[in-house]
């Protein structure tokens, strides 16, 4: 067995490798850079972890996404490997600990956001560790094309020079022809062997349906389809609307998005990852980490914001590779609303000057301050406070978080805060009672002092470092303490953090990013016109249209999708195409063509007839793709 096949079956007990992975590994290993196209769920991640474990040495990742690193961090470590995330709002002094950490203390895994990269010292630091990989996650946002463009990727090239002899691997989900070839300039590789894995998904059908009533067919496609299903909606109050709907109609189903308590996600979200519902209905927030492979249909019931996003949503189905179905239901007034959700709401250079001079207000943040200072962020309430539209301002924000000047994360956090309502005789009386509770109780009085006289705002990760617990055992205990009447305790969800990552410069700071603002709204509209284009051309298969929007020109009929469908011969030409085919097979292995060509058929049909007696086990199909018949 080899080395790498060693590892992955020691720390992810998996016995194979997935399509392309030992290769992409073996190249790294051999010291060249890499470039790995791989669809979601294609296991990007093993593509560096598997090679810097057989390593002496650090793999620098860099990936854009705060959620995404603290989930591959988290996994890494529930593997007993060493992996720190330096994340927006860390304070510089813990930071020069985890680096301490990561020199020393023989850390594998270091994931740095690109941000992190314009600080001199940071870097200063980095070239002092052993560094024997450099990954770049989610490459594709290094291009001004690619639907995620952030400026701070163009920097990750300064550590070509930096570390000439180190590895590049970039990786992506989905990347077009164009925004392939910005990477590999952009990210300066050299000469990078390139490992494309083909988007065709085979056993999902691509379905746009046209409805009125969209409560009702979803209804339809779920009797039938009684297995999982994950119904995306565009916003926090559908999840909610229509997850109770369903639940009107009969069927089990839950709800998940960004603004949940995570208590409340976890718990949805197991009710349906054990099926005790069929459906969950969620937000885009909804999919990271996800590994559930029977998932039967995915319907989406409001028009995507672009095909990337589409595709990785719907691909959530038929992990298994049993036949499975994509979902997209339309109405006449729904590409209006798009344009309206997505085009006219798109800041412009002007509006994003004044939403960011505003949140400097809002955090009452002076000119030349507010590096690396982190709020407690919600959208309504900034919103409804000055009279800002609410999905405008978001996109403002979004673009600031784009371009590195905040960060903007949408897992929601508890603010909590508390008062000991008892003395503290009566505490060391409890203490001697509850031993258990000491650690955590002796941490909160030594950090708050005044916490017997006021009511004191708590930092529940702060106290649970110091005291060495989780913040979860954190949380039971100041539960338990509550209810025994010995603090005063008021938790508050908050929908989401906000980091500034800069100092406020205003005019500075808005006049250097506006030249790439016009660039990504074009982009915006650019997508949602290729979002309808896949919606209204009526007359291509569907899998075709999304595989040749990723540069795979190629492609045939897929034979089972809405258009396919409705192409479908009358069974009884089938039924004669199929003996036919069956009959010259008989005599010799053919091709596609060679069967076109001696059956005097339509091409839609014999691609059905071959799909059917495929599916049938009837025939069939080599590696040099000619059918042979099975006896
Ligand atoms: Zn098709």
């Amino acid at each position: 067995m080899s080395e790498a096949l060693e590892i992955l079956k020691k720390y992810w007990k998996h016995d194979r490798f997935r399509p392309l992975q030992n290769d992409i590994i073996d190249t790294v290993l051999s010291g060249k850079d890499a470039f790995a196209l791989l669809p979601t769920g294609g296991g990007k991640s093993i593509c560096f972890q598997v090679p810097t474990l057989m390593n002496k040495g650090i793999c620098l990742v860099i990936s854009p996404l705060v959620a995404l690193m603290k989930d591959q961090v988290a996994n890494l470590q529930k593997r007993d490997i060493k992996a720190i995330a330096l994340t927006g709002g860390i304070k510089s002094n813990e930071m020069i600990d985890l680096l301490d950490n990561c020199e020393f203390g023989n850390y594998k895994f270091l994931y740095l956001s690109p941000e992190r990269l314009q600080s001199d010292w940071i870097i200063e630091r980095i070239k002092n560790l052993d560094i024997n990989l450099i990954a770049i996650d989610e490459a594709h946002c290094v291009s001004q094309w690619g639907h995620d463009f952030r400026p701070a990727y163009l920097k990750i090239s300064n550590l070509k020079t930096l570390f000439p002899k180190v590895p590049f691997l970039a990786l992506t989900a989905s990347a077009t022809a164009r925004v392939k070839e910005d990477i590999i300039k952009e990210l300066a590789l050299e000469n990078p062997v390139l490992y494309q894995q083909s988007f065709a998904r085979k056993n999902i059908a691509y379905m746009v349906f046209e409805a009125e009533d969209k409560l009702f067919k979803i209804g339809q496609i779920l009797k039938k389809n009684p297995q999982p299903s994950i119904i995306y909606v565009r916003n926090r109050k559908s999840c909610l609307d229509i997850s109770s709907q369903l639940q009107s109609l009969g069927f089990k189903a839950t709800y998940y998005h960004g603004g949940l308590p995570s208590r409340e996600k976890d718990k949805n979200m197991q009710l349906w990852m054990d099926e005790k519902v069929q459906v969950i209905v969620a937000t885009n927030a909804f999919g990271m980490g996800i590994d559930k492979a029977n998932v039967k249909t995915v319907i989406h019931i409001q028009l995507p914001e672009n095909i990337e996003n589409y595709y990785q949503e719907a691909g959530r189905a038929g992990r298994n590779e049993e036949k499975a179905f994509a979902v997209l239901l339309t109405s006449p007034s729904d590409t209006k609303q798009a344009e309206n959700q997505f085009i006219k709401n798109l800041p412009d250079k002007e509006y994003l000057n004044i939403i960011y001079r505003k949140l400097n207000t809002y955090f009452q943040i002076a000119y030349g301050e507010g590096i690396d200072e982190k709020f407690s962020f919600n959208l309504n309430h900034f919103c409804v406070k000055y009279n800002y539209p609410v999905l405008k301002t978001y996109n403002a924000i979004q673009f600031l978080d784009q371009q590195g000047i905040l960060t903007l994360a949408q897992e929601s956090s508890q603010k909590i805060s508390l008062q000991f309502i008892i003395s503290s005789k009566e505490v060391l009386r409890y203490l001697s009672l509850n031993p258990n509770d000491e650690e955590i109780i002796l941490a909160i009085l030594r950090t708050y002092p005044g916490v017997y006289e006021i009511e004191t705002a708590f930092n529940c990760s702060l106290i649970a470092k110091k005291s060495k617990k989780t913040e979860k055992q954190v949380v039971t205990i100041l539960e338990k303490l509550h209810e025994k009447q010995v603090i005063d305790y008021h938790s508050k969800n908050n929908d989401a953090s906000l980091t500034f990552n800069e100092i406020r410069e205003d005019e500075r700071t808005i006049s250097r990013v506006a030249k790439y603002l016009e660039k990504q709204n074009n982009l915006k509209k650019a997508q949602l016109e290729s979002v309808l284009h896949y919606v209204k051309e009526d007359n291509i298969c569907k899998s075709k249209l999304i595989l040749s929007y990723f540069g795979e020109k190629e492609a045939d009929n897929c034979g089972i999708c809405s258009y396919c469908i409705s192409k479908k011969p009358k069974s009884k030409d089938l039924k004669s195409v199929s003996q036919n085919i069956k009959d010259l097979l008989r005599n010799q292995d053919l091709t596609s063509r060679d069967l076109q060509n001696s059956t005097n058929t339509s091409p839609d049909t014999l691609i059905f007839a071959l799909q059917e007696l495929l599916t049938n086990e009837e025939i069939q199909i080599q590696p040099n793709n000619t059918y042979t018949l099975k006896l």
